[in-house]
């Protein structure tokens, strides 16, 4: 794999000394080589703070993490800079993650140079041609272009230095509907051709279905199910995957399973329910063991789900 995490786990001091918040909370997960993961779960529930630790911009605070077989979770920040030629990443949004006082081609060179690697124009424009950009645009300022042109040039970026894994947070949810269906398409036929891995960031469960093989939903710093997707979208095994599901906006009609409704907010990250985390909203609820005892992970398919409904004496 060239993304092994184990039992991550993340927490951030609130200011003033009042607490903690676990962001990440024991985060197990694989992506492997030229494989496409996707990360899906409400705001809260972690996954930029995943996003960021693996693209190296934050540490965690407990656990594992492999990149290309390293561990790099106690890593110098030398190895980590090392490391970011084979891990890059794509921002939700596409102007804030571009530097305005540069223009275009020295923001696509920089990891070029950051590496060592020949930045000369021709490349810029290669780079550029790739992401559907005509030459002239190495000219121009991020001000100057669209916000899908701000990402597929944040995209000949991440691309530039051939890295292994992308990680791509939220790429399209902040550009219009037209747009987005461009920029998928783009980054699909860009992974076919380079084989690069993603970690793939949404909410958005029907883009997670286009992009990737394998989905993992998070709540509240924890994956509450995996698998593959087609077997998650299909046949999902925990209630909050249910739900999530069922709240999609129908792909297949047909198919259609009523729409289940959760009751309230996810709870506050600071203050994480007992127990099972989604047993204040969960409507198919058993007892005082959701309450009390944190399910284990049982075995799902080729993937898991945390969920007591699950147990041998449950599943009889
Ligand atoms: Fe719901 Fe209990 Fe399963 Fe949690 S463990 S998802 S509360 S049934
Ligand atoms: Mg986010």
């Amino acid at each position: 794999p060239v993304l092994a995490a184990a039992g991550l786990t993340r927490t951030f001091r609130l200011r003033g000394g009042q607490g903690e918040v676990q962001a990440l909370r024991g985060v197990d997960l694989t992506v492997d080589a030229g494989a496409s993961v996707g990360l899906v779960g409400e705001s809260g529930s972690g996954k930029s703070t995943l996003a960021r630790i693996v693209a190296g911009l934050i540490r965690p605070t407990a656990g594992s993490l492999r990149l290309l077989g390293r561990e790099v979770a106690d890593a110098s920040e030398r190895r980590r800079r090392a490391l970011s030629r084979d891990v890059q990443m794509i921002f939700q949004d596409p102007r804030a993650s571009l530097n305005p006082r540069l223009p275009i081609h020295r923001t696509i060179a920089e990891p070029l140079r950051t590496h060592g690697l020949p930045a000369r124009r021709a490349e810029v424009a290669r780079l550029l041609d790739r992401v559907g950009l005509p030459a002239r645009v190495a000219e121009l300022y991020p001000h100057q272009l669209s916000g899908g042109q701000c990402q597929r040039v944040g995209i000949a970026r991440a691309i530039a230095a051939g890295p292994r894994l992308i990680v791509a947070d939220e790429p399209v949810s902040a550009l219009d509907v037209s747009v987005q269906a461009q920029i998928l398409n783009l980054l699909k036929d860009l992974r076919d051709e380079l084989g690069t891995a993603f970690l793939f960031i949404s909410h958005d469960l029907g883009v997670v279905r286009f992009f990737c093989e394998r989905v993992a939903v998070l709540y509240l710093g924890q994956v509450m199910e995996s698998g593959a997707t087609e077997r998650v979208f299909a046949t999902p095994r925990h209630p909050y995957a249910q739900a999530l599901e069922s709240a999609a906006p129908a792909v297949r009609l047909a198919e259609r399973r009523s729409r289940i409704v959760l009751q309230g907010d996810p709870p506050r990250p600071e203050d994480p329910p007992s127990g099972c985390p989604f047993h204040t909203r969960c409507p198919v609820r058993i007892g005082p063991v959701c309450d009390e005892v944190e399910p284990a992970a049982y075995p799902v398919g080729d993937g898991f789900a945390r969920c007591h409904l699950l147990t041998p004496e449950e599943g009889r």
